[in-house]
């Protein structure tokens, strides 16, 4: 083991002191996650069982419909109800680093002070397998460290925002007026995505006609298909007036997120939601590991042979492929062992 792996504490160690409270460790441990390093899949794989009880709650919307102020007085909300809380900010298209995210830090320093609140932004930069994987396995990880509640705020546009979006329980659409083009969130494909839209800056008048082009486009709304009936006929997506500058309508915003999350209980979508985020890791995983098996065992000269028999024609690609495929997993399978268990324990 190196000098500097000595110094610092590996997975294992870092969840349970995460576990027992320690913030540092716990920030520590994020990182490693969100990385993809080798000890934070170790840790996240210690910690997965404990996962599947926080409520994560996406925002999504345009840049300055003001999500982050909402995101703050929603945290401030869920901390008079005498929850703890985290935040986490990501940025799908910015390769900038996290910390411009949260916008203006001084608004929001009773909640960095807090030490029930955990706020925490992450950029696309350095994540190879992805923004969404990464932000997935952090909020595993708040997840399993007991945090009941976990705000996913999206920043940004286009399909990384809705893939993001995706991994919550609960997606709440903020528009607000005065954007220029009214609605963009009905051209992003996040209406569909959304369970609860809020519009906020309603402390403006023109928020009216913002609420009303909503509503009449939440009425066109094609009904849901028969075989989708049980997910969609349940729970009519609730147009809330808020203004986060004035801090009203914040009370109602929580409650009907609370109520959300009542109703995929009481309709079984939230464990079928949990049987599909499972489905999505293992799915993951296993592409990684394929992707890592290609990368590090499909040798030149492997390459070369397959090359030579497609040329004289005496085999085509997707034979070929089919044997390396074969060959390759042949070579690991004696390799496969659980992240962080010894040559003893298999
Ligand atoms: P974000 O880009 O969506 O995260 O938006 P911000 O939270 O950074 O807010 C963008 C701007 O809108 C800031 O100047 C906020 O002060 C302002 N803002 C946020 N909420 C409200 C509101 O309810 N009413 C009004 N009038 N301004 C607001």
């Amino acid at each position: 083991m190196s000098q500097a792996r000595r110094c610092l504490p590996g997975g294992p160690e870092l969840a349970m002191a995460a576990l027992g409270g320690d913030r540092r460790a716990k920030a520590r441990l994020l990182t490693l996650v969100e990385n993809g390093h080798p000890e934070g899949r170790i840790a996240l794989a210690t910690l997965f069982p404990r996962a599947g009880q926080a409520h994560i709650v996406g925002f999504t919307g345009s840049t300055g419909v003001g999500k982050s102020t909402l995101v703050g007085h929603v945290a401030r909300e869920l901390r008079s109800r005498g929850l703890k809380v985290a935040v986490v900010a990501v940025d799908p298209s910015s390769t900038l680093s996290g910390g411009a995210l949260l916008g203006d830090r001084l608004r929001m320093r009773d909640l960095f002070e807090d030490p029930d609140v955990f706020i925490r932004s992450m950029a696309s930069r350095g994540h190879p397998g992805g923004i969404a994987h990464a932000t997935r396995d952090v909020v595993t990880v708040l997840d399993a460290l007991g945090t009941p509640v976990i705000l996913l705020e999206t920043v940004g546009a286009g399909q990384g925002q809705v893939d993001v979006a995706r991994l919550a329980h609960t997606v709440v659409l903020v528009e607000a007026p005065g954007m220029g083009d009214d609605v963009q969130a009905l051209k992003a494909g996040l209406m569909e995505i959304a369970d609860i839209i809020v519009v906020n800056k309603s402390d403006r008048p023109e928020a009216r006609r913002t609420l009303q082009m909503l509503r009449s486009a939440r009425l066109e709304r094609p009904q849901a298909e028969a075989g989708e009936a049980d997910a969609v006929v349940d729970w009519e997506v609730p147009i809330l007036e808020v203004s986060a500058l004035e801090v009203r309508g914040i009370g109602e915003l929580v409650t009907a997120v609370d109520s959300h999350r009542g109703y995929l209980e009481a309709s079984g979508r939230w464990q079928s939601l949990r049987i599909d985020h499972i489905k999505a890791e293992i799915a993951n995983r296993l592409r990684r590991h394929l992707q890592e098996l290609i990368d590090t065992r499909l040798d030149g000269v492997m390459l070369d042979a397959a090359v030579g028999a497609v040329l004289n024609g005496d085999r085509d690609p997707e034979t070929v492929a089919r044997s390396l495929l074969r060959d390759l997993l042949e070579g690991v399978v004696t390799d496969v062992r659980p992240p962080g268990s010894t040559e003893e324990e298999t």
